[in-house]
């Protein structure tokens, strides 16, 4: 009975609850504790309030999180792991909601033992949900050399470019929620940054502004990109050296690793929220993977 303090039923105290046999629970062969309330007479278990209560496969889930942080797609991972699509696809919201929290968690932690952050790199990555007459913009923070992302927002702009009319008279008029979401972001980055924080930055029209706004005593610097390289996803420049590269890597690597960001895919989002989920998995497994080499520590 660890994790049981109380009947989800009628509430009841510890006290009131009694063990009452196991079952074998064939999914992932563990036997569970049963539990019985004597107030109300119902029967639970020690699963029930474990995070993976009502899951039918539990097995799958750590192969599931790193295929998705591993440019795999869902059918693929489905197939890999051999359950349903619509099982990857319950999984990734799963996965995705748990990893936020654990990314939130971890910064709390990093900023709690070295102190607000100091430098960081912000740029807006973009993207498309299912045609590229829908852009998504994907605004993100980074640490100053440290590779690892504060947060991000999805949003949807509308088309751009060449595609900005056909996109008007196939889908109509498509909302811009990039300022707003970009607004949330900074707010949430206030948590994490120091009063005196500096931001590198490209040209962007909208970046200053926004930096004055929730960062009275902050800095910028501005840096404007160069051509991309054929191997970088279009992210890592040319140039001898990128003062933007941390964040340029950043966006090359989570465009490599989380396959509906692929330049050139077939895989794309459907929905925004499910691009979220993703890339929250994708950074809670990079951060894992930079704890365990253990260039996490340091700030520059
Ligand atoms: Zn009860």
């Amino acid at each position: 009975m660890d994790a049981t303090t109380h009947c989800p039923r009628c509430d009841a105290p510890r006290s009131s609850l009694v063990r009452d046999g196991f079952y074998h629970r064939a999914d992932d062969s563990k036997s569970i504790q049963r539990i019985r309330c004597k107030d109300c007479g119902k029967k639970f278990s020690n699963a029930t309030f474990t995070p993976t209560y009502r899951q039918k496969r539990r097995r799958i889930n750590e192969t599931v999180r790193f295929c998705l942080a591993s440019n795999m797609c869902p059918r693929d991972i489905a197939d890999l792991v051999g359950v349903n699509v619509k099982t990857v696809a319950a999984r990734l919201v799963w996965l995705g909601e748990r990893a936020r929290k654990k990314h939130q968690k971890r910064l709390q932690t990093f900023v709690a033992a070295q102190g607000p952050i100091k430098s960081v790199q912000f740029d807006d990555l973009v993207t498309f949900e299912h045609t590229k007459c829908k852009p998504l913009t994907v605004p993100m923070a980074v640490i100053d050399n440290l590779r690892i992302p504060l947060g991000f927002r999805v949003a949807s702009i509308p088309a751009f470019g060449p595609l900005a009319k056909i996109a008007r008279e196939r889908y109509g008029k498509r909302n811009d929620h990039s300022i707003e979401q970009r607004q949330a972001l900074f707010a949430e980055l206030q948590t994490y940054l120091a009063d005196d924080v500096h931001f590198k930055i490209d040209g962007h029209k909208h970046y200053p502004a926004l930096i004055k706004a929730f960062f009275p005593g902050g800095s910028y610097s501005v840096h404007l990109s160069d051509r991309g390289s054929v191997v970088g996803q279009g992210e890592l420049k040319k140039t001898r050296f990128d003062p933007l590269f941390v964040i340029n890597h950043s966006f090359a690597n989570v465009r490599a690793k989380v396959n509906r960001l692929n330049r050139r895919t077939w895989c794309t989002t459907k929905l925004p929220e499910r691009l979220a989920d993703h890339i929250d998995i994708y950074i809670d497994l990079l951060c894992e993977r930079l704890e365990r080499r253990g260039n996490y520590r340091r700030q520059s």
